[in-house]
């Protein structure tokens, strides 16, 4: 059997074609979405990944604001979310971490205003996905949703397992899950034979951070696998957590890293954004007081 490869590009495409139908709409008005980045750290990577949203803004129409603010303690970075929060020119917030020691991250994502939390951070957002009320997921989570679902692979009534429980992916994933029906087994390191769970499901998220977690033996046959992991091999390689070579030929189809849910996430960020901005126009009919209605 050959799994089918589930590649992130015509998902990301599909998104990007949606940003740019509501980008469209909101021009017509003289209306512009507006991201902000609050960068406070010198982290090569996170340079990185700044560049490709401010990239992917652009291609979009968007606005990207980035503050560069690397020797900014703790109270001035609170003091610039809440600015952010009350600039109404400003329709989603992002907080990039990792922050550098000494910072309390957890307390300044919760300073970001929900309806501007377009990477789903504050931990009101995922309250809010966990009793169906609205809010932004982040990225990550979302992004293996909209794979399995341009892909139509089933969820309603399947047994999902999500290989991982933090707050950033597996944690908003099994709620995402749920609205859809699923039945989820959240696995973590705590977890005693993992392999029960991901040979009972019918589709498994990895989202551990490890790679090779999942292996062969793992899998049951004619499955579907999700792997969200992002981990570099001795040869300096970008890999999931997945064991490609002994999982491939067993399960119908599985999301290749790099290619898969990594290709998504940005096209999602950006969605959000102007998701968010098209609400507080239809809100507003203006740049103003999204928070206060969104509350
Ligand atoms: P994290 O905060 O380190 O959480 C990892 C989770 O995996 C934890 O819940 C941990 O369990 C569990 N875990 C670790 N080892 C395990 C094992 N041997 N068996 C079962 N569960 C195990 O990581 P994260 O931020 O959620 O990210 C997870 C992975 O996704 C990473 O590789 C990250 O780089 C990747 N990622 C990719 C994207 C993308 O766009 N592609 C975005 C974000 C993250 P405990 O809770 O018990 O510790």
């Amino acid at each position: 059997m050959t799994a089918q490869r589930l590649t992130g590009k015509p998902v990301a495409e599909k998104i990007r074609a949606q940003s740019a139908q509501l980008v469209q709409a909101l021009r017509e008005q003289d209306f512009t979405a507006k991201i902000s980045v609050i960068v406070a750290t010198k982290n090569k990577a996170t340079a990185w990944y700044v560049r490709s949203i401010e990239k992917a803004a652009g291609v979009q129409g968007v606005e990207c604001q980035v503050l560069r603010i690397p020797d900014a303690d703790q109270e001035q970075l609170a003091e610039t979310i809440t600015a952010l929060n009350n600039d109404e020119t400003v329709h989603g917030i992002i907080l990039q971490t990792p922050l550098p020691d000494g910072f309390d991250a957890a307390k300044l994502v919760e300073l970001i205003d929900p309806a501007k939390d377009i990477d789903g951070a504050n931990p009101l957002s995922l309250g809010r996905l966990s009793v169906g009320q609205p809010a932004f997921a982040p990225a990550t989570a979302r992004s293996v949703i909209e794979i399995l679902e341009h892909y139509e692979i089933p969820l309603a009534g399947e047994h999902v397992a999500v290989v991982g429980r933090s707050a950033v992916v597996g944690k908003p994933l099994a709620q995402l899950l749920l609205q859809r029906n699923a039945t989820v087994s959240i696995c973590h390191s705590r977890t005693s034979n993992l392999a029960h769970f991901t040979t009972a499901a019918s589709v498994t998220v990895m989202a551990a951070g490890r790679a090779n977690l999942l292996a062969g033996d793992d899998v049951a046959e004619s499955f579907v696998v999700i792997d969200v992991g992002t981990n570099v091999d001795d040869d300096g390689q970008l890999v999931g957590d997945v064991h490609a070579a002994s999982v491939e030929p067993k399960v119908s189809a599985l999301s290749p890293v790099p290619g898969g849910v990594g290709t998504v996430t940005t096209a999602l960020l950006i969605l959000h954004a102007v998701e968010a901005a098209t609400e507080v126009h239809a809100l507003t009919g203006r740049k103003g007081e999204p928070m206060a209605l969104r509350r």
